[in-house]
């Protein structure tokens, strides 16, 4: 075979002997690799690349010579395996290209036969695609007044707890809050004020969750909702009052009014025959609850033994 065939390939080719020797380096690996041929003759592959030292296209060589196995590496996410740069003179590794690699044992001969091809492009427009089929996904859940969680987000939370919860046997808590007289807020002030004073708190009770297993999403309106996983009543009522007070005076200040929130806490630990609709039901009583008993307070509904109360 002519080795000046190898070198049009639009493909890196290095042949190893059974000692894993360099006996051929084509053209391409010289442009893409910046290393001479009478460089890489005879030498051993990983002091030509020190990097495929332990690597898994070492065990892919390694397989090919002593059980006569080929191998296909193809470009992970990892950073690529050798260093082949597209242009050489961009020697970073963000910039090396993405590989695709076969490793064959030779036949008829002990060594193997190493075939590098740039998938670069490919392999970037997989990042590209993955990118944003990642951002449409986030932006499928996000309420886009307020850029906390929509509606869908809290159905799909609230009901994925709910399956957690019951099969871990443990207790699970739902905050629903609402606005106080928000009708009238908008109706003296105009809806664009009411939209802004909307913002406002739901940015006041995202502040106010530090437990990252706490997921807040606004439920429809000027009503928003705080699923607290593995958390019991009285935790859940703890919570509810630190937003309670966090909106309170992160809105005291409110350029047309002060403004506030009421809070309808449920917890109960899910069981056959219980919903997650049956915890909803139970916050929004409770709910309901503190706005009878004045607004501007937190309430609490025990679905597990009926127990409904105001806090003081
Ligand atoms: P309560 O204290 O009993 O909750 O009284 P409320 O006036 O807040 O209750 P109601 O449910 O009667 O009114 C809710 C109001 O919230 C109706 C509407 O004017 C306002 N609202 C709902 N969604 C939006 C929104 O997206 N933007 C604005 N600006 N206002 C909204
Ligand atoms: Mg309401
Ligand atoms: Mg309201």
């Amino acid at each position: 075979m002519s080795e000046a065939l190898l070198d049009h390939l639009e493909v890196g080719v290095v042949l190893l002997d059974a000692q894993q020797r360099i006996q051929l380096w084509n053209t391409w690996l010289v442009r893409h690799a910046g290393i001479e041929e009478s460089t890489a003759r005879n030498a051993l592959l990983s002091d030509v690349f020190p990097e495929v030292r332990d690597s898994r296209l070492q065990r892919a060589i390694d397989a090919a010579l002593t059980q006569r196995m080929a191998s296909l590496l193809s470009p992970g996410l990892n950073a690529p395996l050798l260093r082949l740069y597209q242009r050489p003179v961009d020697r970073r590794v963000d910039l090396r290209m993405r590989q695709l690699i076969h490793i064959v044992p030779l036949k008829g001969a002990e060594g193997c036969l190493i075939q590098i091809t740039d998938v670069t492009a490919s392999a970037r427009r997989e990042d590209q695609l993955r990118t944003q089929s990642t951002e449409l996904r986030d932006r499928t859940y996000r309420d886009t007044l307020t850029g906390i969680g929509n509606r869908r987000k809290f159905d799909e939370t609230i009901n994925m707890e709910f399956r957690r919860a019951l099969r871990g046997n443990t207790v699970l808590s739902l905050l629903m809050i609402d606005i106080d007289h928000f009708k009238a807020y908008n109706d003296s002030f105009g809806h664009p004020a009411g939209d802004v004073c909307l913002k406002m708190v739901a940015k006041a009770l995202a502040d106010g969750l530090r437990d990252s297993g706490d997921q807040i999403a606004r439920y429809g309106g000027e009503e928003f909702a705080v699923v607290l996983p593995a958390t019991d009543g009285a935790g859940a009522c703890l919570v509810a009052e630190r937003l309670r007070t966090q909106v309170e005076a992160a809105l005291a200040t409110d350029r047309h009014r002060p403004v506030t929130i009421s809070v309808g806490v449920g917890t109960m630990h899910p069981g056959a025959g219980s919903t997650a609709d049956s915890l909803i039901s139970g916050a929004d009583m409770a709910l309901y609850q503190a706005k009878a008993d004045g607004r501007n307070r937190v309430a609490y509904f025990n679905l597990d033994d009926g127990n409904l109360a105001t806090l003081a």
